[in-house]
């Protein structure tokens, strides 16, 4: 039995958004066993929430956007992914603008700050989703395929003809590997592509301070790479954040090539649109009942001794 994790203490990070190109900020805060990971827009009237949830993604371009009531919020699966690789099931992730902060296109500056405060174990087991048939999915030339496992796993693989990046693969294993070792790696995208998003009045914020940006052959960052697998590492963090929006720890192995957020929308659709996919095991149910019922024999048998 796993316990539910959660934050020791609130902690804030100030950074622009990658859209906006605005300066926001975004407090993250404990929050009680089962309730989640849930996103306030404090700078909206009322502070809507709008929960980590796959059911509120109303936006897979560029970025993961959820939406709830008509309001929304962008860039959620950088923190989700860093929330995921500290083992956090529930926690407020306040918000005074649009979008997320890019902070360095990584989940670096998010895993620190969970780091600095420290995570929790809280009094209650963590339920999951048991993978019980294979899962598939293909659209164009990007595929999933999901399979029963005893943990979480993510295999990705990414291939672009480009001399930069080529055909790049790696193994996620929860538990196994260091996440220390994935959230750093930052986001790409390519110079003409940036060109026309700014254009188009996106992509304000976007610099060479939050993303590896690429020519038609090299990485234009001064400082180059920070890993030499740096695309196909932020491939699985993109994953990690995304498949937080389960709503639920995922125990299966996944397999994913040319991903990206619509795919991993579409495949938490095509899992939970089947109830013979997978299995919810909620083990606190069971341990209390387990344990009522070895009181009820402790409480039966003192009366015996008697
Ligand atoms: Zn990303």
């Amino acid at each position: 039995m796993i316990l539910q994790r959660t934050l020791k203490n609130k902690v804030s990070l100030q950074g622009i958004g990658v859209h906006s190109g605005k300066s926001s900020r975004v407090t993250l805060r404990p929050a009680q066993p089962n309730r989640g990971v849930l996103f306030v827009r404090t700078d909206l009237p009322g502070a809507p929430e709008i929960a980590a949830h796959y059911k509120n993604i109303v936006n897979t371009q560029l970025a993961t956007t959820l939406g709830y009531g008509g309001v929304t919020l962008s860039t959620v699966e950088h923190v989700l992914a860093a929330l995921q690789g500290c083992g956090v099931d529930n926690a407020i992730i306040e918000v005074d603008g649009p979008e997320v902060p890019i902070m360095d296109g990584s989940s670096g500056a998010f895993w620190e700050a969970i780091q600095s405060v420290g995570v929790e174990s809280q009094l209650q087991a963590r339920p999951y989703l048991a993978l019980r048939k294979k899962v598939e999915l293909k659209i164009g030339e990007k595929w999933a395929l999901v399979e029963p496992s005893s943990h979480l796993e993510i295999h990705g693989s990414i291939e672009w003809d480009h001399p930069s990046i080529g055909y790049q693969e790696f193994h996620y294993q929860e538990g196994k590997t260091e996440f220390k070792d994935l959230a750093w790696a930052r986001t790409f995208g390519f110079l003409r592509d940036v060109e026309i998003l700014k254009k188009m009045g996106l992509a304000r914020g976007g610099s060479l301070e939050n993303a590896v940006v690429l020519d038609h052959a090299l990485v234009l960052n001064p400082d180059g790479l920070r890993f030499p697998d740096e695309f196909v590492k932020h491939k699985i963090l993109d994953a990690l954040g995304d498949f937080k929006l389960a709503g639920i720890s995922i125990q299966a192995y996944i397999r994913l090539h040319r991903g990206g957020h619509d795919l991993h929308s579409q495949l938490l659709t095509e899992i939970f649109k089947d109830p013979d996919n997978f299995e919810i095991i909620d083990v606190s149910e069971r341990e209390e009942k387990r344990f009522l019922g070895m009181h009820a024999a402790l409480v039966r048998g003192f009366v015996a001794s008697f």
